[in-house]
């Protein structure tokens, strides 16, 4: 029987520019980044360079019109979400206006961002549920938010750090992602990966920092089976791991 075929997995080359500066690749070849508190700490820095000022990426009026673009980017990108809201906020805008839309009428708005009618019932049930609860307001406890329809923990999340302003840490694909290739995190589950992140970074940094870890996900870790070797911060971190081979 022949051995088994061994293959070499590398998607693509370095991006432009991506270079470690000297400083950090003498770091990493000292060893300063064996810790995870030491990765993270190179990470918050890096990532507060490369984006200084990182902003909400769901356009929003006030934390409903949030809530509603957070249940809407599910499984769709903001851009298509930033291009849809306009058309559904010009016929409601609010809990009360919406709970009174038909779902039909909801579903048929936002049927370009995909799962529409879960989403449009789910929209018009959390709106009408708003306004028999809280008083048409959104509210500040996850308890509360993650009792609506189509609201889970990292929408709620979303919702407590962006309209809000309370230190949250949604942990979305890019984030889990980048987490296990950064070594910050070894978790298999995105709870274990937003537990670990929130004891690696300080409290105050969290809001912007899981928007930082997202637009670089975006910009530079869309290789689909990336060999972690390819952009500036894993060469940093890693600078010894070598592409990673695979049986077939
Ligand atoms: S962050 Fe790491 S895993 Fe993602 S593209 Fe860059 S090298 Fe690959």
């Amino acid at each position: 029987m022949n051995p088994p075929r061994r293959s070499v997995v590398v998607m693509e080359g370095p991006h432009e520019g991506d270079r470690p500066a000297p400083k950090e690749a003498a770091g990493a070849r000292a060893g300063a980044f064996r810790t995870r508190p030491a990765r993270a700490a190179y990470v918050d820095r890096r990532l507060a360079e490369l984006y200084p000022e990182p902003a909400v990426p769901l356009r929003h009026a006030d934390a409903y019109t949030l809530l509603v673009a957070v249940v809407l980017s599910a499984q769709c990108t903001d851009r298509r979400v930033n291009e849809v809201t306009p058309r559904l906020w010009a016929v409601a805008a609010t809990p009360e206006a919406m709970s009174r839309r038909p779902a039909a009428e909801v579903e048929a708005i936002i049927r370009p961002c995909g799962l529409a009618r879960q989403k449009a019932q789910a929209i018009v049930e959390s709106s009408r549920l708003l306004v028999e609860r809280h008083g048409g307001q959104v509210p500040r406890t996850y308890a509360e938010l993650e009792a609506l329809p189509g609201v889970g923990h990292k929408t709620a999340s979303v919702v407590m750090a962006q309209a809000f302003g309370e230190p949250a840490f949604p942990v979305d694909t890019h984030i889990h992602r980048l987490a296990r290739r950064w070594g910050l995190s070894g978790g298999r589950s995105v709870e274990q990966t937003e537990r670990d992140l929130k004891r690696l970074f300080p409290r105050d940094h969290w809001n912007q920092l899981h928007l930082r870890i997202i637009f670089y996900g975006r910009e530079h870790c869309t290789a689909r089976g990336c060999d972690g070797t390819v952009c500036e911060i894993c060469r940093t971190l890693f600078p010894r791991r070598r592409p990673a081979e695979r049986r077939r």
